[in-house]
């Protein structure tokens, strides 16, 4: 397919709130099942090798009115947290048979128990990921946690995850990881033939097919992009960080980028290329994969490792992509994004690049005001 159709029709879908893609899997695989897992990183190998299809969610976006779960929150939460309970609360939720949390922060673990509540036949459950990747329990403690999934799994699937499928599936994300490596490092090389809008479309399309149809796309587009024709803009290199949890609108994306604005990097769906290498397929798979979670994962707000400062991580990501800038694009009462603001803001600092702060909700139509801040932010780079 042509990567114009391509990039149109995910943006369709990524806007469907029924997950017409997901209802087609389901019906053309009679039995199986269908875990969903919030932001940000969930093992989806797990739910690959017990056969049933992980689906990544992200929200309501901006097509999706509240109704009825203000009245279950405080005011002062982000919008994903409020349109996922939404959508449950409004049959948006039905294709699901199970769906994971994890501690990411207070507002998602609220989440969960909250759904849990809600929706008492819904499989819900609640992974406890490691927050002090020094100690030498950590590995352990996340494989043993990663066991009791995988029973929850076999219990509502009905069919055993072996050790076969799953290193089967871990060797398959490590490949889709791969493809969306060299996606990245393609943008970060020719910013003009591959716009950031695009290719997050392609790797949040991920996010609702298998594995191994996501990998077949990737690699088709890869194909394709390397074919493409493209023209330099006037832009300045700017890396986006922030937006690892809640997704921005793709209109202001799309904005960011007309704005003057090369996107060389960013967090976007960041669970999609959780792991800075690949996982080992060879050895014990549970213990591979909780042992990458500790030692082998990407640097985020919302993953605490006392042996490598977020901070430094992301001054690296700003020099590896010989970035002029930095974009905090933050939703609005993300905690975890403005406790990170602070220590970020402090480094680039004291490494002398400039930064901007921007703020969005999923549903957010006018962006006159953004447009004139990023133009003045451009302009105060060029005409320095
Ligand atoms: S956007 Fe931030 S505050 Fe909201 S659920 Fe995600 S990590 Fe938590």
């Amino acid at each position: 397919m042509e990567l114009e159709r391509t990039f149109d029709q995910w943006q369709e879908r990524l806007a469907d709130l029924g997950f017409a893609s997901v209802q087609a899997w389901k019906a053309q695989h009679p039995g199986a099942r269908v875990i969903g897992y919030f932001p940000v990183y969930a093992p989806a190998e797990i739910i690959h090798a017990a056969g049933m299809l992980p689906v990544g969610l992200s929200g309501g976006g901006d097509r999706l009115d509240i109704q009825h779960a203000d009245a279950r929150f405080g005011s002062f939460i982000c919008s994903i947290i409020k349109t996922t309970l939404e959508m449950g609360l409004r049959d948006h939720l039905k294709v699901f048979d199970g769906i994971l949390f994890s501690s990411i922060c207070d507002s998602a673990r609220n989440l969960c128990f909250v759904m849990k509540r809600n929706f008492p036949d819904l499989y819900t459950d609640f992974l406890h990921l490691p927050h002090n990747p020094s100690s030498t329990a950590s590995v352990d403690f996340l494989a043993s946690e990663y066991r009791r999934l995988i029973q929850e799994l076999e219990r509502i699937g009905g069919r055993a995850v072996t050790e076969t499928s799953l290193q089967n599936a871990i060797a398959l994300y490590n490949h889709n990881r791969q493809l969306i490596r060299s996606l990245y490092a393609l943008r970060a090389q020719k910013p003009h033939v591959l716009r950031a809008w695009e290719s997050y479309v392609l790797v949040r399309a991920g996010n609702l097919m298998p594995v191994e149809e996501h990998n077949a796309l990737l690699e088709e587009s890869l194909e394709q992009l390397a074919q493409r024709p493209g023209k330099p803009r006037d832009s300045i290199r700017v890396v986006v960080e922030g937006a690892f949890c809640e997704q921005p609108p793709l209109d202001l994306i799309k904005l960011v980028e007309d704005a003057g604005c090369y996107l060389v990097d960013d967090d976007f769906v960041i669970g999609r290329s959780w792991f800075t290498d690949d996982v080992p397929v060879d050895a014990d798979p549970v213990h591979a994969l909780a042992e990458s979670y500790v030692n082998r994962a990407v640097y985020s707000s919302v993953r605490h490792d006392f042996r490598a400062p977020r901070w430094e991580g992301l001054a690296e990501k700003v020099k590896q992509s010989r970035a002029d800038a930095v974009l905090f694009l933050i939703a609005k009462f993300c905690e975890p994004a403005y406790f990170d603001y602070v220590l970020f803001k402090k480094k680039l600092e004291e490494i002398g690049v400039p930064h901007l702060l921007l703020e969005f909700e999923e549903k957010q139509f006018t962006f006159d005001r953004v447009r004139t801040e990023v133009e003045t932010f451009v302009e105060s780079l060029v005409f320095d």
